[in-house]
């Protein structure tokens, strides 16, 4: 397949028939400030941003502070502007570092450590509290688990699974019954009938769950969440069969509902506040400022290991953020000579990516520096100085993800701006929905195409220093870096400067 474009790139060369699109007038500008992105700055930037000094980067830590204060003084020195309002480079975020809570459940007399018979994520404290069990726990007009059963300021007891249900005008028998969608509704209904806490036996999710929640405890690890996202309604335990079955011996075959015994819960959260900031510069649009193309990259690494020595994260995502460096510097320089794009660029550095893309997240779905309507695309870069040992085909190449998702023209311009300037081999392999890699969703760019922005992620796959200290600075293709940074470049001026807005023809 990938062979067969290339045959038909050149054969469609060779015969003159240029690309089906027509690139703006302004492309003709890019190339002399294309060639400010040079190997020797990059370099300069990536070995200082990837060195020891910077102690992995790890969301919230000194390190990452270290990072932010690079970056920032590199958008001061160049006189790039802070893009919020209140004039700082730094957006605020506040994140909670959710450890395993810690404590026992007991029923009747019998207590379980947290972990064995039972797993709660969150605190779950109660003293002498009344347990109501209500079969399935389903909540619909058709079928009501909660009929005549007052569960308020009592703890629910529910069974994964839904009963036959005559089929639903809305379609949502399916959803009671399925894992993660049933547990959700059935958690909601409880809460809104008023009960305190939740209690789940699903057998299948119980030892789904377990092996990571074993590891989680054996290495007192948490997972990093963001504070303003936080839900309420976590009071909730899974318990296996041998514990549902000491709530309630007939837990098996019946769904009726009954009032059971009471419990006792101290499971006390550990939960460590963490603060963290995405990095956001802009440059205004002369033409149309109100429309906006991001450009982004993750300032996060994931810090040092035990043993002391330094995650350095060279290409993931030093190379990114160097590669963004430039490109503003790119931009800036253009501006000032008077050729500033036409539509504002934004330089994005977000933070907590490798935590679960929460810099990201918390700029798309908490506080927008620049509204999303009105945000024409984003660019992603993510490991771009390294290459595959995997691929086969020319070393110049870099794969592109999610580029004809959601637009047609990006696509199309993407491609004919790489033809036309750069002429590297771009690579689709990993755009296939169906590669069990996904990686489509893993990261930052995701956050902006669920709300339906057309983005291009570029990347250059794995490789054995992925995600370990030797992933550093001397191993990074310098000339290559530099090849796919200004293609990004080139690609973005395109997206700022036509004529009209890139449409998302192919939105959801
Ligand atoms: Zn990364």
């Amino acid at each position: 397949m990938k062979k067969w474009n290339v045959l038909w790139l050149m054969f469609l060369a060779c015969t003159g028939q240029a690309q089906q699109i027509e690139l703006s007038p302004r492309s003709k500008q890019s190339e002399k400030w294309a060639k400010t992105i040079t190997e020797s700055e990059l370099k300069d930037h990536l070995y200082t941003y990837a060195s020891d000094a910077f102690e992995g980067r790890e969301t919230g830590t000194k390190g990452q502070k270290i990072a932010v204060e690079y970056l920032k003084a590199h958008y001061k020195s160049l006189n790039i502007a802070p893009a919020q309002a209140n004039g700082d480079y730094e957006q605020d975020i506040e994140l909670v570092l959710k450890k395993l809570p810690k404590g026992k459940l007991t029923i009747n007399g019998q207590s379980m450590e947290n972990g064995s018979g039972i797993m709660a994520y969150a605190a779950f404290e109660f003293s002498n509290t009344p347990v109501v069990y209500v079969g399935y726990g389903v909540n619909t007009p058709q079928h009501n688990d909660y009929q005549g059963v007052d569960v308020r300021g009592k703890i629910v007891l529910a069974k994964a699974g839904a009963p036959m249900l005559p089929a639903l005008a809305d379609g949502s028998t399916n959803d009671w019954a399925k894992q993660s969608e049933g547990l959700e509704r059935k958690q909601k209904a409880a809460f809104e009938q008023g009960a305190v806490g939740f209690i789940y036996w699903d057998e299948a999710a119980f030892a789904r769950l377990k092996r990571r929640f074993d590891y989680m405890k054996q290495n007192d690890s948490g997972r990093m969440s963001i504070k303003a996202l936080e839900s309420q309604a976590s009071a909730m335990v899974y318990v296996d069969q041998a514990t549902a079955l000491m709530l309630h011996p007939s837990i098996v075959e019946s769904a009726e509902a009954t009032v059971l015994g009471s419990v006792e819960a101290g499971i006390k959260s550990e939960d460590l506040p963490i603060d963290s900031e995405n990095v956001v510069a802009f440059i205004p649009g002369s033409e149309f400022p109100e429309q906006y193309v991001v450009i982004s990259s993750h300032l996060d690494h994931v810090g040092v290991l035990a043993d002391g020595s330094v995650n350095n994260g060279a290409d993931d995502d030093g190379s990114g953020s160097v590669a963004l460096l430039e490109i503003a510097e790119a931009f800036k320089l253009a501006s000032d000579a008077g050729q500033g794009p036409r539509r504002s660029v934004v330089f994005l550095h977000v933070t907590g990516e490798e935590k679960g893309l929460l810099g990201s997240q918390y700029y798309t779905d908490v506080a927008p520096v620049f509204p999303l309507n009105k945000t024409i695309a984003n660019l992603n870069i993510d490991m771009i100085g390294r290459i595959d040992p995997e691929r086969k085909g020319d070393r110049n190449y870099v794969y592109l993800i999610g580029s004809d998702k959601l637009s047609t023209e990006l696509h199309e311009l993407s491609e004919a701006v790489n033809k036309k300037f750069m002429g590297i081999e771009l690579d689709y392999t990993y755009n296939d929905e169906n590669d069990p890699n996904r990686f489509y969703y893993r990261s930052d760019h995701y956050n902006f195409a669920k709300n339906n922005i057309p983005i291009i992620f570029y990347f250059n796959g794995t490789h054995e220093d992925y995600h370990k200290p030797s992933d550093t600075p001397d191993k990074i293709n310098y000339d290559l870096l530099t090849n796919r940074t200004r293609l990004v470049f080139h690609t973005a001026w395109e997206v700022a400067n036509r004529d009209k807005a890139i449409v998302a023809d192919k939105a959801q």
